[in-house]
């Protein structure tokens, strides 16, 4: 179980918590307010940071993730009239790669550093191609251990030929909600289709799981459903090896998953996957949870 972290220091803080490291570094909030790009020297000072309050722990840093719902100022970029759907994430590469590399030489001075060796991985990876361009970008850098998000479905569809690529992969379901379902995460007023219960998202998460599963490599989720006792379940049931989270949500999954086995967890799983439509693969899942942790986690009346 591991948290996502946002700046360097609320990723001081969480590391005084239990948990076994950070599954998101989500680097872009360290520059929110930034007019103008941070150097290779101040980010690899931020970054030293967060890998120093970690010690040996694990902590996997996503390169930026810039656009659409996480703007930028100091990313040249054009208007665009989908940028959920543009020049984001990854995709910066074609436009301004040097912030790329800057940022991956940053990570490797602060492992240098620190003696840690970070992961780290790159958002919105739509190919196997972009997976395979980013690993050599990333060892170019001297960084080790290599991995993409999975948030765009094309990535979940090809999983294995994505796997194939790198070290790991990490589940973004607040995008792969998003994409799959054809729904602005911005948009409150469409939560019953920007549901990761939604028997699509759950299929393509299953997928992605059982690929990792058949190569040997961890699949995270680092979305916001990992967040959820419930849904947490239904992902190690699928096979998910790590969940990442806000710290304050540790606690409630830790609990629910210590009171399953990995058999119960494969049941419940299967109890969601099966379900036609999201209300009810959430109901069929909590049907199964054990009574203590229903009663304690308050499912009942939820
Ligand atoms: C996600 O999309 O699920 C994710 C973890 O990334 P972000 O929410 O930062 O886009
Ligand atoms: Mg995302």
């Amino acid at each position: 179980l591991l948290a996502n972290v946002g700046d360097v220091a609320s990723g001081v803080s969480a590391a005084a918590t239990a948990v076994e490291g950070v599954g998101l570094l989500r680097t872009e909030v360290l520059f929110l307010d930034r007019r103008s790009a941070p150097t290779l020297e101040e980010q690899a000072a931020a970054y030293a940071e967060v890998l120093r309050a970690f010690g040996g722990r694990k902590v996997v840093v996503r390169t930026l993730d810039a656009g659409a719902d996480k703007p930028l100022a100091f990313v040249p970029h054009e208007a665009e009239e989908n940028p959920a759907l543009g020049v984001r994430g990854y995709r910066l590469v074609r436009t301004a790669p040097e912030l790329l590399d800057t940022q991956l030489a940053a990570l490797a001075e602060a492992a240098r550093r620190t003696g840690a060796e970070p992961w780290v991985m790159a958002p919105m990876i739509a190919t196997p191609a972009e997976a395979a361009q980013f690993r050599e970008r990333a060892r170019a850098a001297g960084l080790t251990t290599v991995g993409v998000m999975v948030e765009v479905p094309s990535a979940a569809l090809q999983a294995a030929e994505v796997l194939a690529e790198v070290d790991f992969v990490s589940l973004g379901t607040n995008d792969l909600a998003q994409y799959t379902m054809a729904t602005d995460r911005l948009r409150g007023s469409l939560d019953d289709l920007l549901d990761p219960w939604q028997p699509a998202v759950l299929a393509l998460v299953a997928r992605t799981a059982a690929a990792g599963a058949a190569a040997g490599r961890p699949v995270g989720v680092c979305g916001e459903s990992a967040a959820d006792p419930v849904m947490a379940l239904v992902l190690a049931g699928l096979g998910v090896t790590s969940l990442s989270m806000a710290p304050s949500a540790v606690p409630a999954v830790r609990f629910a998953l210590r009171r399953h086995t990995r058999a119960a967890t494969e049941e419940i799983a299967r109890a969601a996957t099966s379900a036609p439509d999201a209300g009810r693969a959430r109901a069929a899942a909590t049907a199964l949870v054990a009574p203590d942790v229903r009663e304690v986690l308050g499912l009942d009346g939820a």
